[in-house]
């Protein structure tokens, strides 16, 4: 049997949000590697195996991928999201350049997906209708002193966030760290969006003044979503109102 890899993204949460060459590259696995809570999302059945590592793991969890498939298997790597957007992808590759030279001939391939970013921008709106970034807020893999310089460019240069990772049990400090900063470089009325479980029964959407944005709005289940100067608001009686991001900036 010839092995294949494929990395997947599974989406934010919601099935109608799996594409439909990921469903397939699942039905036709042999295993499935991954992160818990994501390996729980595939459904079992005979023939399939699944397994499921912890966090911070991503290096042994790619070399035992590789592995699976160096020995013919047709594995399947999943992410949540998009498997390119801080997540699976890199590593296996990361592992895959430091492993031994026989793996770069294996089959590897990437499916995308409908990473968190979109599916909360899409739920309130379009404010990542004009130019954007987005940042991992953890420090687990790069300083912090990176993610604040970062985060004034950013809003220097007036560029919508998309922040990842926001704020964790670990270092909740991190994200009060965050709104400072913004505080500090961004007028009280800036748009900021708190985008929790999204495509999932527990989805929550709450957009305020980044005066009135607090660490608590978020957790690791939140995007946050930081407007530009130019994100407005469009209040609608009775239904939530829409963020966007107008397409151009006049000369
Ligand atoms: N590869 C993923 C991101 C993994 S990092 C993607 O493309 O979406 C994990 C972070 O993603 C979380 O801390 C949170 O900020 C965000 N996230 C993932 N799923 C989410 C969801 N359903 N709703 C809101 N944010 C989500």
């Amino acid at each position: 049997m010839t092995g294949r890899l494929t990395i997947a993204g599974l989406g934010p949460g919601g099935e109608g949000l799996v594409t439909p060459e990921v469903t397939a590259a699942l039905a036709d696995a042999t295993d499935v590697v991954g992160y818990i809570p994501y390996v729980s999302r595939v459904a079992d059945r005979v023939g399939l195996t699944k397994h499921a590592s912890d966090n911070r793991v991503e290096i042994d969890r790619s070399n035992h991928a590789l592995t699976l498939t160096a020995e013919g298997r047709r594995v399947v790597v999943v992410s949540s999201g998009d498997p390119g957007v801080f997540a699976m992808a890199s590593a296996v590759f990361e592992a895959l350049e430091d492993g031994p030279e026989t793996w770069r001939d294996l089959e590897i391939n990437v499916l995308p997906g409908v990473s968190a970013m979109f599916a909360a921008a899409a739920r309130a709106g379009a404010p990542l209708g004009h130019d954007f970034c987005a940042i991992n807020l953890s420090d687990n893999l790069k300083p912090w002193t990176l993610i604040e310089k970062r985060l004034r460019l950013a809003v220097e240069a007036d560029f919508a966030c998309a922040f990842y990772n926001p704020r964790s049990k670990a270092r909740p400090e991190g994200f009060l760290r965050v709104l400072e900063v913004l505080a500090q470089s961004c007028e009280p009325e800036r748009l900021i969006t708190f985008a929790r479980a999204v495509s999932t029964s527990e989805e929550v959407l709450t957009t305020v003044p980044l005066i009135e944005a607090k660490p608590e709005m978020a957790d690791m289940r939140t995007l946050v979503i930081l407007g530009s100067s130019r994100t407005r608001l469009i209040e609608r009686a009775g239904q939530q109102p829409i963020v966007y991001t107008p397409r151009s900036v006049p000369e």
